[in-house]
């Protein structure tokens, strides 16, 4: 005998819910790849996309996931046996650190842990101290999706700079891209690895590359090959080189219709408020849920807290114990500890995630909270009241100031 009879909801940080007008969109039969409206809706996807990362550089984009543009940023730029300094805040720097690592890159890590940004002042010291000029690339993730840390990426560039390093900084917004405030051209950075299934709410199979002069240059040196060259992609002379081969034809309707709405109709600057109000929803809830009991957020300081996903802590045991009970007896799915420890672990099993990017509004922030909520009641688990109540006064002063 279970309440859960009703539409499911995935809150897990990637890929994210789907909107049914971007799955309608993609619900066609296959176009003409040769002529007419799918090589339009191409050509109208590159200013959208360059909005979105704010950048007036070059736009390449692949038929891939997020490991894909990882390896493509990486064999534009350098060639093996150039060494890379990557400055690891959670999971996903080190993934891609091991990635560079299989092409014969040398890496060198700066590990900040699993519940810290990365420092820029450790950053500029590491810079100064390579005499040689031997970095040559920079390696960071603005939002890193297991420990939910936000990196300060101008901050970061500052201290290149600073260094007076001519290194090439690349960042991987795969999470935060659509989520977080990015500013590509404005922060100095060269090259951004973005994703479409999780701010751009499209099915996962898309990913794409912004790059800058600088990092373009790095590629006659790079010599990255036919498929993986993002030179043909960014300025095709004819219209499968885009893709280096056929497009991703249902995919490019859908990411159509997503960034219709994301950047026709709500605005950019609309997009991450809305994410930004979401997010602290779901913070002061767990302010109010840790009032007592062992329930917190894994980055105390709220400025360093992405706005496209949260990881939580709790009692031992308890967070897997949550996770079950919200997907069997509530419908919703809530994200793995992923980085603590290995699975069923027991630093695994005492951390979560929220999902909270892309396609989100109140009442789907509230099924979240409501679930966790009613879980933490089902299961006996210690928590303080008003959860529901402090977060609804968070949303209910979206876009009034105060
Ligand atoms: C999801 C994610 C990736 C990996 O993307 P895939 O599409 O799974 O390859 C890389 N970096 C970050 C920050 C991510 O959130």
């Amino acid at each position: 005998m279970s309440l859960n009879h009703g539409r499911e909801q995935l809150a897990i940080p990637g890929p994210s819910v789907i909107p049914d007008r971007v799955l309608n969109a993609m619900h066609r039969p296959s176009p003409n790849i040769y002529e007419g409206e799918l090589i339009d809706i191409t050509a109208s996807l590159y200013p959208d996309l360059k909005a979105v990362a704010r950048t007036r550089q070059s736009a390449a984009i692949y038929i891939s996931n997020g490991h894909g543009v990882w390896e493509a940023a990486l064999r534009n730029t350098l060639v093996e046996g150039d060494s890379i300094l990557v400055l690891a805040t959670g999971r996903f720097a080190n993934g891609w650190a091991d990635l560079a690592g299989s092409l014969g890159i040398h890496c060198e890590r700066i590990d900040f842990g699993m519940q810290s940004d990365a420092d820029p002042e450790r950053l500029e010291a590491a810079l100064k101290a390579d005499t040689e000029k031997r970095y040559k690339a920079v390696l960071v993730v603005q939002t890193d999706t297991a420990s939910s840390v936000r990196n300060d990426v101008p901050a970061l560039r500052k201290a290149i700079d600073n260094a007076g390093h001519d290194a090439l900084f690349m960042v991987d917004c795969i999470a935060s891209l659509g989520c977080d405030r990015y500013e590509m051209d404005e922060w100095g950075v060269d090259v951004t690895v973005a994703a479409c299934q999780k701010g751009l709410m499209t099915p996962a199979g898309i990913a794409f590359l912004f790059f800058s002069e600088k990092a373009a240059a790095a590629r006659a040196r790079a010599k990255p090959g036919l498929y993986w060259d993002w030179h043909p992609r960014a300025n095709p002379e004819i219209y499968y080189q885009q893709f280096g081969g056929t497009a991703p034809t249902q995919h490019l309707y859908g990411l159509r219709a997503a960034l219709d709405m994301m950047v026709q109709e709500e605005g950019i600057e609309n997009v991450w408020a809305r994410h930004e109000t979401l997010a602290r929803a779901y913070w002061a809830a767990l302010d109010a849920w840790g009032s007592r009991g062992a329930i917190r957020h894994n980055i105390a300081d709220r400025a360093k807290r992405s706005r496209a996903v949260s990881t939580i802590e709790t009692a031992p045991e308890d967070a897997a114990r949550i996770r079950k009970w919200t997907e069997t007896e509530a419908g919703i799915t809530l994200g793995v500890g992923l980085g603590f420890g290995t699975p069923g672990s027991a630093d695994y099993n005492r951390r979560f995630r929220i999902g909270h990017m892309g396609h989100q509004n109140i009442p789907m922030t509230f099924g979240v909270i409501g679930a966790i909520d009613t879980a933490l009641k089902a299961l006996g688990i210690e928590h303080g009241e008003g959860a529901l109540e402090a977060a609804s006064k968070v949303m209910a002063a979206h876009g009034t100031k105060g």
